[in-house]
């Protein structure tokens, strides 16, 4: 017995031989992949089982998020077209103003409603009240990879200081189903500070997920103050390893791209919220051909506005040929874009073993794409139709660990409304309450001639 066929759709498995079934079908049981192949194969095997139709479909992996902030929904468009520190600064003060474990569950609940409705299953999570994030997750059946943050700012919005912190974070790691502890950077805490942090995650067993070298100011400020460029200071205090995730990694050396590929660490990839700030292009070609896993990110709904990572997809298969080099059409592209928004950001984050492939045994994560769209025709190439023409509008149906969460565009785990006006109304008071730039629209008025 099985609890669900997905069948009657184009399969892409993202699997290792990159296996496509035309015509294919794949079975769920006990939220995990029970089998995947010919649909007429799998109807015979498994008759009279509960089915979601995926005839002129194309069903993918869930997509993997490897860097969010998904409370920061709260302050979208609150901070555009600034530079990082400006944003920092706004964003800072608003969430000291206003944050509390309520206000982070509402906005994260808004934010995986965006996410499932653009095919995404997992994000790495990374902000303020991460419990409540937890609990927004555990309610929507959605995967949040994420757990105690530290980052030391003048009035943190939890009222804790760092050693509070550390002392709190055992008891939510011990009650978190994937274990991950996620240290903001190396600019806003101190290497004492950063051994300490990675203690924990090594006493726990758990992910590391850090900011490292997002922008030029930030490597200058890190080596200015502690003598070593951010990933060059992480691999001296021994925070690069397989178990660690680096947010961005945009301003590497050569010998920086070398420590990362030697310790096993992953790197997310975040092109459309560098773009945004203008915090550089990342080496990605140089990252990936030195073996290092890279994922692709959204980074917060600030940053980068929307949690839609078929953007992110675009722009990593396209930015990369006008990067650092000689313009060159042929690098990296759809398919290993594709790549790193499902089995290599699975791989990345450290989780790959889980879920990043419809494959047997792994989490039962994927997504069915309704392909019966005037973008989607013909239908060639599965790679080139999901790096470079489709988009969250295509996404019908959302599976997650077994459990279907979004079907025929309707999300059945999220009242979709009331998260909306919840967040509209949080939204109201954030005008009210935070004084200066970044506490609403902005007014000025844009130049139009
Ligand atoms: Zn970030």
């Amino acid at each position: 017995m099985i609890d669900l066929l997905v069948t009657g759709g184009a399969v892409l498995t993202a699997d290792a031989a990159d296996t496509y079934v035309a015509d294919g079908a794949v079975a769920i049981a006990d939220r995990r992949i029970v089998a995947v192949g010919p649909a007429a194969e799998l109807g015979a095997r498994f008759p009279g089982a509960p089915t979601l139709d995926a005839r002129g479909c194309l069903v993918v992996p869930g997509l993997v998020n490897a860097h969010s902030h998904a409370a920061m929904t709260l302050f979208r468009g609150t901070a555009d077209d600034v530079d990082l520190q400006v944003f920092l600064d706004r964003l800072v003060a608003a969430e000291s103003a206003v944050l509390s474990a309520e206000v982070v569950r509402a906005a994260v609940r808004l934010a995986l409603a965006e996410s499932i409705r653009a095919g995404v299953t997992t994000a790495m999570d990374m902000y303020w009240f991460p419990e409540a994030g937890l609990e927004a997750a555990a309610d929507a059946g959605f995967r949040l990879v994420t757990g105690p943050t530290f980052m030391d700012v003048p009035g943190p919005p939890d009222g804790l200081d760092f050693a509070a912190r550390l002392r709190l974070a055992p008891e939510l790691l011990a009650r978190t189903a994937i274990r991950c502890v996620t240290p903001h950077s190396t600019y806003t805490l101190d290497p004492d500070r950063l051994l300490a942090v990675a203690e924990l995650a090594r006493e726990h067993g758990a992910l590391l997920h850090i900011h490292a070298a997002e922008n030029a100011a930030e490597a200058e400020t890190v080596r200015r103050r502690h003598g070593r460029r951010p990933v060059e200071l992480l691999h001296h205090l021994g925070l690069l390893g397989p178990g660690t995730l680096l947010a961005h990694a945009v301003h590497l050396t050569d010998e920086e791209i070398g420590l990362i590929a030697d310790s096993g660490a992953g790197v997310a990839h975040c092109p459309v919220s560098n773009l945004k700030l203008a915090s550089g292009v990342a080496r990605l070609p140089e990252l990936l051909a030195a073996g290092v896993p890279v994922g692709l990110g959204t980074d917060g709904a600030v940053s980068a506005n929307a949690l839609d990572l078929f953007g992110p997809i675009r722009a990593a298969a396209t930015l990369h040929r006008v990067g650092s080099g000689a313009p060159d059409p042929t690098l990296v592209g759809a398919r290993t874009a594709v790549r790193m928004a499902t089995v290599d950001g699975a791989r990345a984050i450290g989780i790959g073993a889980l879920t990043g492939s419809i494959e047997v045994g792994k989490a039962a994560d994927l997504v069915v794409l309704d392909l019966n769209r005037p973008h989607l025709t013909p239908r060639h190439d599965p790679w080139s139709m999901l790096a470079y023409a489709a988009g969250a509008a295509d996404v019908r149906d959302t599976v997650i660990d077994g459990r279907v969460v979004l079907r025929d565009r309707r999300l059945l785990t999220i009242d979709e409304g009331a998260a909306i006006e919840e967040v509209e109304a949080l939204a109201g008071t954030l005008r009210g309450r935070v004084a200066g730039p970044g506490a609403g629209p902005t007014t000025r008025r844009e130049k139009t001639t």
